[in-house]
This record gives C-alpha cells, structure tokens and sequence, in this order.
C-alpha cells in the first residue's frame, strides 16, 4: 500500500463464511487479508488485529455486511447484524465493535450495496446513476442504484426473494427460501441447483439443462426488476455466473419475456452490454467497502 498523501481507508466485506478486509486508496493499492468467518469475538480479534498492525492512521473505513443489517441510522441497533440464522452473529453490533475499537469513523451497508458501489467507482457500471449489481450464489440479493445513491428504503432491498412463476410439471423441486420456499432465490440460488440436481452446481457441464432452467428463473427476476427500477444495466455476479454461458442465454430470454415492451435501445439492440459480468471479479465486495468509506 502506498498511500503517497492521498487518505488511506479500511474496507471489511464480512461474509458468512469468511471475512476478507484491507486498507488502501483503490484497486491498484490496496492490501488484502482474510479469515474464516467463526465466533464474532475471534473474528474481530483477527480483522481489528489487521487494521492495528498496519501502522497507517485510517481516515474512515466501510463494511459491506450479510445480513440483514439495520441500516436505520436512528435506530439503537444501527449496524448491528440483525435476523441471521448464524445465531452466534444474531443482534452483533459490527459496525459499532469496529468503530470503538480502532477509533475512525465507520460506513456500514448490505454487501451487495457495497459491491454496487465498487462497480459504480471502478467497475462495470463506472458512470451510471440507475444500474443493477445482483450476486447469484449462497443466496441472491440486489443493490440498486437510483439517482447515484444505493436504495435503502425501509430497511434494505431483498430483491432475491420475490415470487417468480414456478411450473412445478417442469420443476417439481420445491425451493430452498426456509422463509418462503420458491421464490427466486429458493428456486435459482447455487445451493437450489445443487439440490434440484443432486450434485454441486459447480459440478454441471454447461451442456446440462440445469442451466436453461437457471437462464429462464434469473431472466424472470430481471423482468421484474427491469419493469420495477428501469436500471441502465444489470451486472450479474456471485459464484454462479461464473457459468458463462448462462449470460447469453439470460439476455435472450430476457429479450423475449420483455418482448419490445420496453423501448429501449439497450434492451432491443445492445443487450450484450446491458446484461454484464462484474469487472471486480470477486474484490468487488470488499472494493465496494472501500467506495463506501470514501464517501
Ligand atoms: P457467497 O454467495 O457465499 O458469498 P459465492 O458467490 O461464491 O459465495 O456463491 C457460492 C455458491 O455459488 C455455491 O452455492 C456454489 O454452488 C455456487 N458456485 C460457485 N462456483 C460456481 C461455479 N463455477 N459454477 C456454478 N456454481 C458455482
Ligand atoms: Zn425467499
């Protein structure tokens, strides 16, 4: 990390299975560390451990949480990981632990709002104002950028977890959502397609049907939201888009549901770069912590 007079800030993508955290200016100066995600006391003393041995004075640090989070800034229980079925992080105070034990001022979001941001600043949606960041992997969620700004609202976006259409002579797997059985997330999550499937989705040739199926549920949310937020584009991460070929097959289909319905020129004739793989690969989570900072 350089640094070189410019303000150096601390970034955490807190993940349910892991922590991965650093300190820099950007993605080109930026150190990276990590730890598995166990008891909140242990995980702390690693990630707080980090930022003390640095040696460098933090002008702020962000945090991109699972969650769910409390975002409401006037709530008592702000930045506190709130419903998760990690019982162990239930009602933790993330945002809070940080701040008192490193003294600097700390930014805390969904992790999906975080990686919407580093994709704002340095990524696939550099200069959009309404754009779409969506992860496809332990689970699916969504951070909206409207006017600039990620949508908070009433607490945060849980755009993996609306209903879609579920033809169960096609698809008699039921879902995995514990809440609320098929919705998308239950039905198109990579843990989903494992279970449908009876093996790991990473294990599938993408040759399988397993992936039409996956195309045809992630363009069914994308009409959703396309109808709902008019975003200017859509980046589609998390572990399951590493199946490339799912990106073709999403745009025709979202093509065809939509069916010129929406008139746009990106949505009629430059499909290819309204539907995109993040450009962060998997740093955009924890970029995103450090956009967050700096803002
Ligand atoms: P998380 O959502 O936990 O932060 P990921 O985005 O990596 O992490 O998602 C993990 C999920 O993605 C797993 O359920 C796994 O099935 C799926 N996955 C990871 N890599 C691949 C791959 N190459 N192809 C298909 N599915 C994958
Ligand atoms: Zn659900």
């Amino acid at each position: 990390m350089r640094g070189g007079g410019v303000d150096v800030y601390g970034c955490i993508e807190a993940g349910g299975t892991k922590f991965v955290y650093g300190a820099g200016t950007g993605p080109d100066d930026l150190i990276l560390d990590s730890c598995p995600t166990t008891s909140p006391e242990a995980t702390m003393d690693r990630v707080v451990g980090f930022f003390r041995g640095l040696g460098v004075p933090l002008k702020g640090l962000g945090i991109g949480s699972f969650g769910p989070v409390d975002l409401d800034r006037a709530s008592a229980t702000f930045g506190y990981i709130t419903s998760t079925p990690k019982l162990e992080w239930r009602q933790f105070d993330l945002a809070g632990t940080v701040a008192r034990a490193l003294g600097v001022p700390v930014a805390i979001d969904t992790d999906v709002n975080a990686a919407a941001l580093g994709e704002a600043r340095w990524g696939a949606a550099q200069g959009l104002s309404d754009f779409l960041y969506v992860t496809v992997g332990t689970g699916i969620g969504g951070g909206a950028v409207t006017h600039g700004e990620v949508v908070h609202g009433l607490v945060h976006p849980e755009m993996g977890h609306i209903r879609i259409p579920h033809d169960r002579s096609e698809d008699p797997y039921p879902g995995g959502c514990p809440y609320h059985g098929d919705c998308l997330e239950g039905l198109a999550s990579g843990p989903a397609i494992g279970a449908r499937w009876g093996m790991p989705a990473r294990g599938l040739p993408a040759s399988h049907p397993a992936w039409e199926l996956e195309a045809r549920y992630l363009a069914l949310g994308l009409t959703t939201w396309v109808c709902t937020l008019s975003p200017k584009r859509i980046v589609l991460g998390g572990g399951v888009m590493h199946q490339r070929q799912l990106f073709p097959m999403i745009r025709a289909e979202l093509g065809r549901l939509l069916n010129g319905y929406v008139q746009a020129r990106a949505l009629i004739e430059d499909m290819d770069s309204y539907v995109v793989p993040p450009q962060l690969g998997n740093r955009a989570g924890v970029l995103g912590a450090l956009a967050l900072a700096a803002r």
